[in-house]
């Protein structure tokens, strides 16, 4: 593993303990990584940016979304610098630390590794025997399988014992070594399209995420410092409905049922205010009818009010109204019966006094009743009957008596 590579991925691995004084490290911006994203889809190993990266990946502060999706992006840019070796082991430790974004790292070695074209995937290479040169003989006795002693007497071959054949190659004439290409690992290095989309795929989904961050804080803020709170309640509601995908908006939703139960409160207290006023125009309409010169109306005013009023706070003040009211229509009525009845009896007096003289009159001119000649009276014990009978037939006994 090259010394880079180490450093690296020494970093990486520091991301768990590093959380702790992360939190005090340098504020970060989404501005900043937003910006750094946007050089690295242009410049995919731009230096300084993948150091913010990487920096972002670390800071526990940061969101989890971005920090994943910071070390995922890392973690393949060591795949464009053809380090396989430390974009493994980034890997791991991306799905060590981010479990629940195993997909977003979505590159197997199919995408970076391709079989080998020089040893056809065997790892291995085909030379001509460097021992007996492509002879397949022994290079210390030609094949003959002995050596001549100091003597001359033949002694067996120690390199070849008595084979004759080369050794190293075992008469094969060639040998196989690893392969110079792959080393031996029957793969070489050859990034499909699917790396470079899933580095630009991770870089253009940060950029949305830091926009959507910023936008939903300058939304938020806007909402927090507006005066007005019914505006305020609105840019909540309009905050909400827009960032619904977002997993931090419990402030904001317990900002806003504040809000609510505020203006529930406020809205309370004005319709009781208006109640309050117009029970107030009420009662002053009520009383006016004190003066009413017709009082039936304004008594069946004040009665209904108090049917249809049953919990009104003037209630006693309507009810003494309303008894005054009645105490003075009784006495009205009383009056007008006196009236009438005097006026009747004077009518009844003059109406007799009218007929009196009538009657009189009738009665002077010989009505009904004869008037008695005083002259002739006589105690009627001592007429006779001849005489009640004249009388009675209105004629003088003494002339029936005396016929002329
Ligand atoms: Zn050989
Ligand atoms: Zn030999
Ligand atoms: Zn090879």
């Amino acid at each position: 593993m090259k010394r880079s590579t180490r450093v690296i991925v020494l970093l990486l691995t520091c991301v768990h303990c590093a959380t702790a004084r992360s939190a005090a490290a340098q504020a970060f911006s989404e501005a900043r990584l937003q910006q750094a994203c946007e050089t690295l889809q242009r410049t995919p190993l731009a230096t300084a940016e993948l150091q913010t990266l990487l920096d972002v990946s670390r800071l526990a502060t940061n969101s989890p979304a971005l920090r994943s999706r910071s070390m995922a992006a890392y973690s393949i840019s060591f795949l464009l610098r053809g380090n396989t070796n430390a974009f493994e082991r980034a890997a791991q430790i991306h799905r060590q630390t981010f479990p629940g974004d195993p997909t977003l790292i979505s590159v197997n070695r199919d995408a970076y590794l391709a079989v080998c074209a020089d040893c056809e995937g065997t790892g291995l290479t085909t030379a001509v025997c460097p021992s007996c040169m492509g002879s397949g003989k022994c290079k210390s006795c030609a094949g003959s399988g002995h050596l001549k002693s100091s003597d001359g007497a033949d002694t067996p071959c120690p390199s070849c014992k008595r084979s004759g054949t080369c050794p190293m190659c075992a008469g094969k004439k060639n040998i196989e070594t690893p392969c110079p290409i792959c080393k031996g690992t029957c793969r070489v290095i050859k990034l499909s399209e699917k790396v470079r989309a899933n580095y630009l795929s991770l870089l253009t989904n940060m950029v949305a995420i830091c926009q959507d961050d910023m936008d939903f804080s300058e939304q938020f803020n806007q909402a927090k410092n507006e005066n007005d709170p019914a505006k305020r309640t609105l840019l909540l509601q309009a905050l909400i409905q827009r960032f619904a995908h977002r997993a931090d908006l419990k402030p904001a939703r317990a900002l806003l049922e504040k809000e609510l139960k505020n203006s529930e409160a406020v809205a309370a207290s004005r319709s009781k205010q208006r109640e309050q006023e117009q029970a107030q125009r009420e009662i002053e309409a009520l009383r006016n009818l004190r003066d009413s010169k017709d009082t039936a109306p304004a008594i069946a005013t004040l009665r209904a009010y108090l049917a249809g009023h049953p919990k009104s706070a003037n209630q006693a003040e309507v009810q003494t109204l309303l008894d005054e009211m009645e105490t003075q229509q009784a006495r009205k009525q009383n009056l007008k019966k006196i009236a009438y009845g005097t006026g009747a009896l004077v009518g009844l007096v003059l109406l007799v006094q009218l007929i009196k003289p009538l009657l009189l009159r009738k009665r002077r001119s010989g009505g009904t009743v004869k008037e008695i000649d005083k002259t002739r009276f006589s105690d009627p014990l001592t007429l006779t009957a001849k005489e009640s009978k004249a009388r009675v037939n209105n004629k003088d006994p003494e002339a029936d008596d005396n016929p002329s």
